[in-house]
């Protein structure tokens, strides 16, 4: 992407909450030489670690994996650490008229896999992240979405709560009720990466930081990677960059995809008092029904994340004008806490796909390289079931990514046009979710 977030050099981590509230993340060296591997991956979040992860342990192959940054930091080591369904943004209903029923019920059970392997990944490496309590919540922002998201009480054990019960769990809000599911548990984003790095590194994989590929060519049998101070010679290679893609590395992408802004605020530590004042006690990950959606949770050491997409750009002065736009929100919806500071603010790059669902495939007329990108702002569990799905492929086996994850992306928006159509889909978004806090 031209922005600079997105080609900011590698010690750069943003000053975010995950950050101050871990141990310093761990550094790799760049890649250095002419190095060969049976499978390179590209990109070191939940996708591409865990794809390592799954060849070194299931198939024992020890993937060379380049990050341009160091492992965990892209959207992975900063997002907000709702662990839940999602991926895709298309109804079950739209996945079935596309593939089939049976597609739809597939990406279903992909999206309850996706929670169930971050859990076992935890267990599995003894990775302490703060994770828990259980449950999600949609909270509906008009009577409209309230009449909606009623309607949808019962599948999976969703319980609808009129704002009186949402009161009494502690979660008083301006909302007109909330829809209250039992899957997912939130997170501490940035532990989950890291432990998923340590595992990675156990199990042989070889991780390189600081290491952009700035060039991508056949080179007989397989792929020869380039970055600035070394190549990988690779029979088999993984795009798992997601929302920090570079277009005019893999040209076919161009166009496919939408990169998105989403920025999280962290406010001071909450006394009790101060939650009791809004009412909002609870712990449980909620987010509301707008189309720009907010996303929010207290955190387990009392402060307040409050996260939310419309900003078209992740450059500075966007996103210090953003800063104050999300702040406004979030004193409109949660208006006790006026007065509470905000500690931490930072953004960092969702993705979109033509097809409005996750991409896991070959790419077409590229032997040998595949892609595993395009979440749709929900990879905590989707990119962690993605990047191990795929990985039988990479070993030379079948793709067991779902049909709709297979399914190849139309063009969405060229890439010229892209803050301009960003800009005029956000005002219009805005313009029909309506004033926010009513
Ligand atoms: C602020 C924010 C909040 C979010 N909140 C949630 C949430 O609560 N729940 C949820 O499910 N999802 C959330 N998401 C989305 C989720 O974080 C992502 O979907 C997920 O982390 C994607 O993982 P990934 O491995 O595909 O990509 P990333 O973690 O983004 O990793 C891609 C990596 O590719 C590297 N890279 C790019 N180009 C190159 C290159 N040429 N050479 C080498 N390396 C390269 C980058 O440096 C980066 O580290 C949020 C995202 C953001 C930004």
């Amino acid at each position: 992407m031209p922005d600079a977030q997105a080609n900011a050099p590698a010690t750069d981590w943003p000053d975010s909450h995950w950050l101050a509230s871990t141990e310093p993340p761990a550094a790799f060296a760049p890649l250095a030489g002419e190095t060969r591997a049976e499978v390179a991956i590209v990109g070191a979040g939940y996708a591409g670690l865990n794809a390592a992860l799954e060849l070194a342990e299931g198939h024992g192959i020890q993937a060379v994996v380049l990050d341009a940054g160091q492992p965990g930091w892209g959207a992975s080591g900063r997002n907000g650490g709702f662990c839940c369904k999602g991926g895709a943004r298309l109804s079950a209903a739209q996945i079935a008229s596309r593939l089939g029923e049976g597609a739809a019920g597939e990406w279903a059970a992909f999206e309850r896999a996706a929670i169930e392997r971050v859990r076992d990944n935890l267990a599995r490496y003894g990775i302490d992240a703060d994770s828990g309590p259980e449950g999600e919540l949609q909270l509906a922002h008009n009577q409209r979405a309230a009449t909606r998201l009623r309607a949808e009480t019962g599948p999976g054990g969703a319980q609808w709560l009129e704002p009186p019960a949402l009161a009494e769990r502690g979660l008083k809000g301006r909302f007109h009720g909330g829809l209250l599911s039992p899957t997912g548990f939130p997170l501490h984003p940035m532990k989950y990466a890291q432990g998923l790095v340590r595992a990675a590194e156990v199990a042989g994989v070889r991780l390189h930081g600081d290491s952009r590929v700035t060039a991508v060519a056949r080179e007989g049998a397989g792929w020869r990677l380039a970055t600035a101070r070394g190549h990988v010679l690779a029979r088999r290679v993984l795009w798992a960059t997601n929302g920090y893609s570079d277009e005019a590395m893999l040209p076919w992408l161009a166009g496919r995809i939408l990169p998105l802004v989403s920025a999280i605020m962290v406010t001071s530590p909450l006394s009790e008092a101060e939650r009791e004042a809004q009412g909002w006690t609870s712990q449980i990950m909620a987010y509301d029904s707008r189309r720009v959606l907010h996303y929010f949770r207290l955190l387990p050491c009392g402060r307040f994340l409050f996260g939310g997409r419309g900003s078209a750009s992740s450059a500075s002065r966007a996103q210090a004008a953003f800063a104050s736009v999300l702040r406004a929100e979030f004193e409109a919806l949660f208006p006790a806490w006026a007065g509470v500071a905000s500690e931490r603010y930072w953004s960092g790059h969702v993705c979109l796909t033509g097809s409005r669902a996750p991409w896991c495939a070959e790419v077409p007329g590229h032997d040998g390289l595949f892609a595993a990108l395009g979440w749709h702002g929900n990879g905590v569990a989707a990119a962690s079931e993605g990047g191990r799905r795929i990985a039988p492929a990479l070993a030379g086996g079948a793709n067991c990514a779902p049909a709709l994850a297979q399914h190849r992306p139309g063009r969405v928006v060229p890439p010229l046009l892209r803050p301009l159509a960003l800009r005029a889909g956000m005002a219009l978004a805005r313009l029909a979710d309506g004033p926010i806090g009513r």
